[in-house]
């Protein structure tokens, strides 16, 4: 089931505030469903210095919230630590939002980020995760 954009933006910039950033603008990006259609692990980049903002792809919107979360911290990762790299992201995201990245290997190369552990005030942004063994470790009830 797919979500709105405008949730999307919602979600990211409450994510964003949370990190103690600015709330930053969220667009769909063209080029960026372009590239979705080659390479399925791209649904979200961010621009750092001036005129800061994240892009991502239409396909974003059918992530569940697991993934969405994990793509949101890792980017807003990218934002607290401009300089580092890919790495770098996900331990800012983990420092600094507490949230746990893992790489889901059904898609390419590393995987597709998503949010492992994180907290409860994370969850309640983006939803309750459908992944069972995500909703155990976080301790939601099974179902
Ligand atoms: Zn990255």
């Amino acid at each position: 089931m797919s979500i709105s954009l405008k949730r999307v933006r919602n979600e990211v910039q409450a994510i964003l505030v949370e990190a103690g950033l600015p709330a930053y603008p969220v667009v769909q990006f063209q080029p960026l469903d372009v590239e979705h259609a080659r390479n399925p692990r791209r649904y979200a980049q961010v621009r750092t210095g001036e005129d800061p903002r994240m892009e991502v792809a239409g396909a974003i919107r059918d992530l569940p919230p697991e993934q969405r979360l994990g793509l949101y911290s890792h980017e807003v990762g990218h934002f607290l630590w401009p300089a580092g790299g890919e790495d770098d992201a996900d331990m800012a995201a983990q420092g600094l939002l507490g949230v746990h990245i893992g790489y889901d290997r059904r898609w390419p190369g590393k995987g597709l980020q998503t949010a492992i552990l994180a907290p409860k005030k994370l969850w309640r942004i983006v939803g309750e995760p459908v992944g069972a063994r995500i909703r155990a470790a976080n301790g939601f009830p099974r179902g």
